[in-house]
């Protein structure tokens, strides 16, 4: 998709504003910052009254937060001249259109909201002291410079929303196959012994309608309930579809007609063939599938065998909107090696490794099969627990830390060690976008470390 550069984007916004009189801007800039707050309110009611957009919003999220961020877009929106103050809310537009599709808000319902805020501008202009050349282009202003944001949202919007959409799919691949040696080897085999029945049946003159057919085979039923979700969009997966399609109805069909016709010894011999290149195909198709599934092993960090921070926006995402539906709550906790460093150069970096490994299985030991685990990067990890009420994640931290400060590490050459972490600590408070979380269990976490180490602070 041709991305338009900053420059251009800022070059556009200000000729759009300078096709209007000043006149319409000082109009139209004071109607906003006096108005904002009526034009936020009717916005959010529009949208609450529609039950597609209220599934996203609710009176809480709208009083608590929103409210006061839209007045603010509103009142901005109009009062930058200077290439400078453009380019700042062009960011500002493109952070909004990464926010939502950070919390997958479908873009119909922020196209909706712009119409509803022209829709709302139109009719409250009728009432201001306006020659009617006036009113109409304090309309087309507003319009266009709306119209404006919702381009350069809508651009961010889906860059950010393929790029969200291609690590859901790496992970749900990931989740899908977390076993995946065995199960290539299981499924290899399965296509093997339906092609050994259907060997035999045929040799034994069994007809077209008795004949197994692949895609009732365990394999069949496999590939079609399960493997079709883990490897769904790919080529591979459609070949595989289709040739088991062609099989069992073009090919089986033909195999089980009746063996006394005179063209039939030379005829199911190629048909032999082309069932032998056929199960190939599957085969090979298959292979590929499951190696490019070994690129999924990079979903775990090699070190700690943690999940890698790769998948954190997608769990995180899933999280927080499983959270909001079923109104519980979770914490993030994030926590780093205090000195780290002296222990790489006091005794090696192999040493740091065996202590990053050590650290990794405490913490799984210490959380339960429902939370998640990262390693974020070096020495430093991260922990989604799940169904966690603010009031019990401080126990949980507590408990973690201590675990760390009283283990022994061991490493190499016999030597031991202790070591102590850090962690800070956020609770799911309803807002959806999982960066913000993030950064609340960073600070968090800083304060924790300029605090004197060894210590959890919760956000
Ligand atoms: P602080 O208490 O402030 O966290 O101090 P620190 O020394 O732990 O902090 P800093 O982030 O400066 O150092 C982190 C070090 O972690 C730097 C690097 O040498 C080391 N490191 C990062 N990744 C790895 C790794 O994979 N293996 C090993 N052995 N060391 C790593
Ligand atoms: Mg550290
Ligand atoms: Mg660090």
């Amino acid at each position: 998709m041709p991305h338009l550069s900053l420059t251009d984007l800022s070059n556009e916004w200000l000729s759009l504003n300078e096709r209007f009189p000043s006149d319409t801007h000082q109009f139209v800039l004071t109607f906003f910052q006096n108005n904002a707050k009526m034009l936020s309110e009717r916005f959010y009611e529009a949208m609450l009254s529609d039950s597609g957009a209220s599934k996203f919003l609710s009176n809480e999220d709208v009083s608590q937060r929103l409210g006061s961020s839209m007045q603010r877009w509103l009142s901005g929106l109009f009062a930058s001249f200077d290439q400078d103050a453009i380019k700042r809310l062009i960011a500002e537009q493109r952070k909004i259109g990464e926010v939502h599709a950070r919390i997958d808000l479908p873009l119909h319902l922020v196209l909706r909201g712009a119409r509803c805020l022209k829709d709302s501008f139109a009719s409250l202009v009728k009432n201001e002291a306006l020659s009617g050349e006036q009113r109409i282009q304090a309309m087309r202003f507003v319009s266009d410079t709306i119209d404006l944001t919702m381009e350069i949202m809508g651009q961010a919007y889906s860059i950010s929303h393929d790029r969200n959409s291609r690590a859901e799919e790496a992970y749900r691949l990931f989740a899908i196959t977390q076993n995946i040696a065995n199960e290539k080897d299981q499924q290899r085999a399965a296509v093997l012994h339906w092609e050994n029945q259907l060997m035999f049946d045929q040799a034994v003159g069994k007809k077209g309608t008795e004949l197994p057919r692949i895609q009732a085979s365990d394999f069949g039923l496999w590939f079609r309930h399960k493997g079709v979700h883990a490897f769904e969009g790919s080529a591979e997966s459609t070949a595989i579809l289709d040739v088991m399609d062609s099989i069992d109805n073009v090919l089986l069909p033909l195999l089980g007609t009746d063996i006394e016709d005179a063209e039939s010894p030379v005829q199911r011999i190629s048909l032999l063939h082309d069932l032998r290149d056929k199960v190939r195909s599957i085969l090979f198709n298959l292979d590929s599938l499951f190696e490019q599934n070994n690129e999924l092993e990079s979903g775990r960090d090699v070190l700690t065998r943690l999940l890698n921070r790769k998948f954190l926006p997608v769990v995180l995402t899933r999280q927080i909107d499983q959270a909001r539906r079923q109104k519980t709550s979770f914490a993030v906790m994030v926590l780093d090696i205090d000195h780290f460093k002296q222990v790489n150069d006091t005794y090696g970096h192999q040493a740091g490794d065996a202590v990053l490994q050590q650290l990794a299985l405490i913490l799984v030991n210490n959380s339960r099969s429902g939370d998640y685990l990262f390693r974020l990067g070096g020495e430093e990890f991260l922990l989604i627990a799940v169904d966690m009420e603010k009031s019990q994640i401080k126990r949980l931290a507590d408990k973690l830390r201590e675990s760390v400060a009283r283990e022994t590490f061991r490493l190499p050459e016999g030597k031991t060690l202790n070591v102590t972490i850090s962690a800070g600590v956020a609770c799911f408070d309803n807002h959806p976008d999982h960066q913000r979380l993030i950064r609340k269990a960073d600070d968090a976490l800083y304060q924790a470390k300029s605090s004197g180490r060894n210590r959890v602070v919760i956000a």
